[in-house]
């Protein structure tokens, strides 16, 4: 579509945009399955997972022309809740919050975008198009942070973390804690393809199968299938004093012959923690911008297996096999 230029009230950083990210939520939005447009307006600009370069920094003295940023999605409610009140909105506890390219704000897929200084992210000029991938290691960084403050409950020497599902999310987990120098296992249905030797070449393990053919008892797992029968398998395999982050969103399926009491005493007598973690705060965003820059930048390439252009978005919406992200390039780097 055509739309207008975006206006100063969005924010006084006027961005041109380089590349967006295509993730599961941007498909569940066209679907009309989730999102939500803005207040009076029947149409939602997608994109959340940004990059673009600075073309008018406007009166923000930290920012100047020609700077990389990434824009932050979420927006603290207006009311605003505590978590909000002290910029933790990914813990906001009315939903009031709003989200640029999935509630109510639109997003950064467009050819110029503006930001406000505070929600706007300057990345290292050496990552170029790679800071498309600054978004999804938010989340990654979040839910790191969170298992690391649950660990703190106890007396905690974690050396083993399992991740189930190599999408972005998953294979940005084994990075960040194999940089954490932690014995990285990681699980997904496909036996060929990238996925397999991406594991490899970070020092970390690829496994195909069920994690309950595992032959050690991980004492963290991120999951991110949201599949119901890797959930639970997770929740039975988990060390004592283990700790699973839930960071998939799946779709209904049953889990057939466990008995979710059986389940929850295995939790009980291990003392587990299973816990969810969702977007990320600007902490976040300043560590995982601080993450993937030290990352090996041959390695996060190949995350990114497919560019299209805007015109092509419908071919971006669609999931391939062998695609881990799909990104579409408004403008060269
Ligand atoms: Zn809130």
């Amino acid at each position: 579509m055509d739309i207008p230029e975006p206006d100063l009230h969005e924010g006084s950083i006027l961005v041109e945009a380089i590349a967006v990210g295509v993730c599961g939520t941007d498909v569940e939005i066209v679907e009309g399955k989730y999102g939500w447009a803005p207040h009076g307006q029947t149409h939602l600009v997608l994109g959340h997972e940004s990059l673009g370069r600075v073309i008018d920094p406007g009166l923000s003295a930290g920012f100047k022309k020609g700077d990389l940023v990434v824009g932050i999605v979420r927006r603290p409610d207006p009311v605003p809740c505590s978590n909000c009140a002290v910029g933790e909105w990914d813990m906001c506890s009315n939903g009031q919050y709003t989200e640029r390219g999935i509630k109510e704000i639109n997003g950064y897929m467009s050819e110029r975008w503006r930001i406000e200084p505070e929600y706007a992210i300057k990345i290292d000029p050496a990552l170029g198009i790679l800071g498309v991938l600054l978004e999804p290691a938010t989340v990654v960084a979040k839910a790191l942070e969170q298992v690391k403050f649950i660990g703190r409950r106890s007396y905690w020497e974690p050396r083993t973390l399992v991740v189930t599902g190599a999408g972005p999310i998953g294979l940005l987990a084994a990075l960040f804690a194999k940089m954490y120098g932690m014995d990285v296992h990681v699980l997904d249905r496909m036996e060929s393809g990238p996925k397999p030797d991406l594991v490899s070449e970070l020092g970390a393990t690829y496994h195909s199968g069920s994690i309950m053919d595992l032959d050690f008892e991980p004492d963290t797992i991120i999951e991110c299938t949201g599949v119901g029968q890797v959930i639970s398998e997770s929740i039975q395999k988990l060390g004592a004093n283990g700790i699973l982050c839930l960071a998939g969103i799946g779709h209904g399926g049953t889990v057939r012959s466990v008995s979710l009491a059986n389940v929850a005493a295995s939790a009980v007598l291990r003392n587990n923690v299973i816990f969810g973690s969702v977007n990320a705060n600007k902490r976040h965003w300043y560590k995982a911008s601080q993450f993937l820059a030290k990352a090996d930048r041959k390695w996060l390439s190949k995350l990114i297996t497919r560019v299209e252009r805007p015109e092509n978005f419908m071919s971006a919406l669609e999931r391939k096999p062998d695609d881990i992200k799909v990104v579409i390039q408004f403008s060269g780097i």
